[in-house]
């Protein structure tokens, strides 16, 4: 279980996310784009980058509707591609997917994951994992070419 202080970080987090989402817009020219469905919970999101000619994540944003949990881990998802090569990204979004899953204990094995490491704790709450990666899955969708993705 998630001790106290992890608990109210997390609240924090997801709160200031919610009330300011960074990167909330549409991206004008941009390389990739995907929309993202999470039926179960009713998160609509679409991700947009922009990709340059060395594979640099040089910008990236997003745009939806959802609960709490999808959108600040969209918001927070941005700030953490922003400026990274597109293999530091993939790698960020298997271990994020590991994370949230439960296959990947970011207090005890090495792991990139940083700051998005609040969100540990919705391995505990499995109608969450959804949300919680939903900005994940679509974006890799839009990494991939796939215009669309749904968590269904
Ligand atoms: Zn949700």
């Amino acid at each position: 279980m998630l001790n106290t202080h992890t608990r109210n970080l997390y609240q924090d987090v997801i709160l200031d996310h919610n009330k300011k989402p960074r990167n909330y817009r549409v991206l004008e020219g941009h390389s990739h784009m995907a929309h993202g469905d999470n039926p179960l919970c009713g998160d609509k999101i679409d991700v947009y980058l922009t990709v340059d000619e060395n594979d640099v994540v040089v910008d990236v944003s997003f745009m939806g509707d959802g609960c709490a949990i999808s959108k600040a881990s969209a918001s927070m998802m941005t700030t953490m591609v922003k400026g990274k090569p597109l293999d530091e990204v993939n790698t960020l979004f298997r271990e994020f997917h590991q994370m949230s899953t439960g296959k990947l204990d970011p207090d005890t094995e090495a792991n990139h994951l940083g700051r998005l490491k609040i969100f540990a704790g919705v391995r505990d709450l499995p109608a969450r994992v959804k949300c919680a990666t939903l900005a994940w899955h679509t974006l890799d969708a839009a990494l991939k070419g796939d215009r669309k993705v749904s968590t269904e």
